[in-house]
């Protein structure tokens, strides 16, 4: 690394393969001294670059009366406003397709990206030459700090399109030297081929969401196939999903596949997006605050929070040269810890993962609910199976939270109505009144990207009230 910015990386650099870290002194750092030293000199050169080149962020700062130069500390960096999605989406539309924080021209951009837009406009990612390098170099480190090494077989099972998640754990498997075996999703038939080149190949490394390994896997059995013994998967990572960072299905997919599950991911905004990552510890993931500088924060107060509280993530960019994002609101609810992590790390960690994805929260009578609880619950029942569903109703003026879950197969069927009561009274035991149906296995649709849990019927019913 050069104390230039942007920065530049040596790509033939590699650490000696019994290292535990990719730059041991970087990540073992006295946290204050990082922050003194790496992170805050990065960061007011980002600030810089970006108040020069983005009339989005010029205007948006010189509103807010702060300057790049006023930002000599980081408690001085919580003066700069936050950048939401809904800032972004308009700032495309005015100016199409980047926006104006793209900060480069048409020839230094390497990759058109995006979001997929079901909720909305798509957004639009131009990510330039320099910055496809930093995330590669940025992936590969912490792809390196769970344990991925050259002689591994990287199995990318999910979409080569739009979506970023494939193409980042791609950059990164690549940029380690690892063996890259970008198999995708999606495609008709697929999942079965997948589970034909898993037996011939032996990949070691798996990577996509967490309902699609569990969805593959059940096809697998369907077919005699056990995935702990006929796959050779010695560590499967996910995004995309909060699932491999709730205990039940990390569990879940640990015993199911026999190797270890690691949670990663931050936002498609954010890439690298893997600098929200776990070791091979799995004590939650890292920040790796050198690469995003990561804030937790009181979605009231809109001020950090202490360690060992809950807040919303909030990411700036440190060395993004297209599209920068600074103090990006991404709003996902998490609890952060700076106590040691066994790999000797130095980063803070979230020891429950990202729990709520602002985009899957709901409110139920008055109360903020995210899937990924409901999930803990199901998968820590024995005799359920992996899918289960949400819906929402309004009976009269009250919501009402039918839970749809699949029972295994074989079960015995006087076990069901037990199962039922267990669920619903767990549930309630966590503040969740709801109605659990249960349902026969394979009721439930399957996905190969991310799962659809939630089915909001509310409005439904007020449609009807119109009437
Ligand atoms: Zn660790």
């Amino acid at each position: 690394m050069t104390k230039t910015w942007p920065p530049q990386y040596d790509r033939s650099y590699l650490p000696s393969p019994n290292s535990k870290f990719w730059f041991k002194d970087l990540e073992t750092m006295d946290p204050e001294e990082r922050e003194r030293k790496i992170i805050l000199p990065k960061l007011q050169a980002q600030l810089n670059y970006a108040y020069k080149r983005s009339p989005l962020y010029r205007k948006k700062w010189d509103q807010a009366g702060v300057r790049p130069k006023d930002i000599r500390s980081l408690s001085d960096f919580e003066q700069i406003p936050f950048l939401t999605k809904e800032e972004i989406r308009q700032d495309q539309k005015e100016t199409p397709p980047f926006g104006s924080n793209v900060c480069v021209s048409l020839k230094e951009l390497a990759r058109v990206q995006g979001t997929s837009g079901t909720t909305g406009k798509p957004t639009a990612f131009g990510i330039s030459k320099g910055d496809m390098d930093r995330i590669a170099e940025a992936h590969a480190r912490t792809m390196w700090g769970f344990g991925i090494r050259q002689q591994d077989i990287v199995f990318i099972g999910s979409f080569f399109s739009l979506y970023w998640g494939s193409w980042g754990a791609l950059l990164g498997a690549e940029r380690l030297g690892a063996v890259a075996f970008p198999f995708g999703a999606g495609v008709p038939g697929q999942t079965d081929r997948a589970i034909e080149w898993m037996k011939e190949v032996k990949p070691t490394i798996f990577y996509g969401t967490p309902s699609y390994s569990l969805y593959l896997a059940e096809r697998a059995k369907e077919r005699g196939i056990d995935p702990a013994k006929d796959f050779n998967f010695r560590i499967l990572f996910f995004s995309g999903e909060p699932g491999a960072g709730v205990p039940s299905t990390k569990k879940r997919i640990e015993e199911t596949y026999g190797g270890i599950c690691i949670d990663a991911g931050s936002t498609a905004e954010m890439s690298p997006w893997m600098a929200n990552c776990e070791c091979g510890h799995r004590k939650g993931m890292h920040f790796w605050q050198d690469i995003v500088y990561s804030e937790l924060v009181d979605p009231v107060t809109k001020r950090s929070v202490p360690y060992g509280k809950e807040g919303v993530t909030v990411y700036t960019h440190l060395e993004r040269t297209s599209q920068p994002m600074i103090r990006f609101w991404a709003g996902d609810l998490s609890m952060w810890v700076n106590d040691p992590c066994p790999c000797g790390r130095t980063y803070p960690r979230l020891p429950k993962g990202i729990y709520g994805r602002a985009d899957d929260m709901f409110i139920i009578r008055g109360e903020n609910v995210y899937p990924s609880a409901i999930e803990d619950v199901i998968r820590g029942i024995e005799g359920f199976g992996d899918e289960y569903r949400i819906v929402i109703t309004r009976e009269k003026t009250m919501d009402e939270m039918i839970v749809q879950a699949e029972y295994v197969k074989g079960i015995d069927p006087e076990r069901i109505p037990q199962l039922q009561k267990k669920l619903e009274s767990e549930l309630k035991a966590r503040g969740l009144r709801s109605i659990v149906q249960m349902m026969e296995p394979d009721r439930l649709e399957r996905t190969e990207f991310k799962a659809k849990r939630i089915i909001d019927k509310r409005g439904l019913y007020d449609e009807m009230i119109k009437q």
